[in-house]
């Protein structure tokens, strides 16, 4: 999405990061090197740590981000744990800032299934469908419990030019989107292909998720 912003809008876009919390955008930002966000640690302090024990993780180690606010009156905020799963990296930057990066924000811990002992975030499925052309990025995760296992079924719509009668091609099509997310999952899944528009839209933030295994039963 940023290469063709740039391309039709001939500039450099650059990620920016906050949370109203904290002080909405205005936490990290990119340099120009597009290369992680500098966080701005003369206001905050970042840490990451692992969302279930709460331990502190070390450089380049993928976790939950927590600020503590350093210079904000009247509404600090201590440890504050953000939900963003990120990483931060001390290493210098070639622009000459010294201000740690954080990597770009890869999934909401909150948005994290985990389904037979392995972590899924929807954003991974949505990565590996971003890269394929038939399909629209528009897809629905349904989780269900059969026996003892956890299944995980990907809804994909498939765009209207690709959407054949020939079920030969659609067939060859869902293998490669099942073997795709396979790959970065690491688990097991059942692709469906479904015809265009037929998901169900929500404004704002999509629910992508339906999780149908007992004592669950809430959507993202
Ligand atoms: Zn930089």
């Amino acid at each position: 999405m940023r290469k063709s912003i740039e391309e039709k809008m001939n500039i450099d876009a650059l990620d920016i990061y906050g949370l109203s919390e904290i002080i909405g955008p205005g936490v990290a930002a990119e340099c120009l090197e597009k290369n992680g966000l500098h966080v701005f640690e003369d206001h905050f302090i970042p840490e990451i740590i692992d969302p279930a024990t709460g331990e502190v993780l070390g450089p380049g180690e993928k976790g939950e981000l927590v600020l503590t606010s350093i210079t904000k009156e009247a509404f600090p905020l201590i440890r504050y744990r953000t939900r963003d799963v990120t990483s931060l990296n001390p290493e210098p930057c070639a622009c000459g800032r010294t201000q740690v990066r954080m990597a770009r924000i890869s999934g909401r811990t909150d948005d994290m299934l985990i389904i037979r002992r392995v972590n899924v975030f929807p954003s991974q499925i949505e990565s590996v469908l971003m890269g394929i052309e038939e399909a629209e990025p528009h897809y629905q995760l349904i989780v269900h419990k059969e026996g003892s296992l956890d299944t995980l079924e990907v809804q994909v719509e498939v765009l209207e030019r690709f959407f054949s009668d020939e079920i030969k091609q659609l067939e060859t099509l869902q293998r490669r989107i099942k073997n795709e997310i396979e790959s970065v999952l690491g688990i097991g899944t059942r692709v469906k292909l479904v015809e265009p528009r037929t998901l169900a839209r929500s404004e704002g933030k999509a629910k992508r998720v339906i999780d149908e295994r007992p004592g669950r039963g809430e959507t993202h």
